[in-house]
């Protein structure tokens, strides 16, 4: 029997889904015998593949990269979980919604900033105005809500 092909992606969220996952522990080796692990921050692939079966995906879209990036996965994947409340509803990157993302890039990067007083123009993905969960731009399969989602969310034990 092939393996199904597994992805994880990582958008505006705190890697703490990410976390969850890993803690099923032992379970992962059962997992590893089902699954390849075709993309995830937990791997090297630098592209999304085509063809993946099941996406779990961490964070809300926050910024203009988030969306590039969850528009191409949906495309290239046939079963998509928001995985966590950030993916679900938004959840803590969108409590920046009522003041907007100039007074975030201003509190960080020019009021704390000892030095160096400037906004980034590169690197630093450019912020959407408001941050929204992923049902909001594409098709969610399966939603897993919880902040965080713990092991037993991914198991059945
Ligand atoms: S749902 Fe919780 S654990 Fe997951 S990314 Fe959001 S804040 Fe972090």
């Amino acid at each position: 029997m092939s393996k199904l092909k597994l992805a994880t992606v990582w958008l505006d969220g705190c890697s703490g889904c990410h976390m969850s996952f890993l803690d099923m522990d032992e379970r992962l080796l059962e997992l590893a015998e089902l699954v390849d692990l075709v993309y995830s921050p937990l791997v090297d692939a630098k592209e999304f593949p085509d063809d993946v079966d099941l996406v779990l995906v961490e964070g809300a879209v926050a910024s203009v990269d988030d969306e590039k990036k969850i528009r191409k996965v949906r495309a290239r994947s046939k079963m998509l979980v928001a995985m966590g409340d950030c993916a679900v509803a938004g959840n803590v990157p969108s409590m920046r919604n009522p003041m907007g993302p100039e007074a975030i890039l201003d509190r960080a990067y020019i009021e704390n900033a000892s030095a160096q007083q400037q906004i980034p123009c590169v690197v630093v993905p450019k912020l959407l105005q408001v941050v929204r969960p992923i049902h909001e731009y594409v098709k969610v399969d399966v939603f897993l809500p919880a902040a965080h989602p713990r092991r037993t969310h991914f198991t059945r034990r």
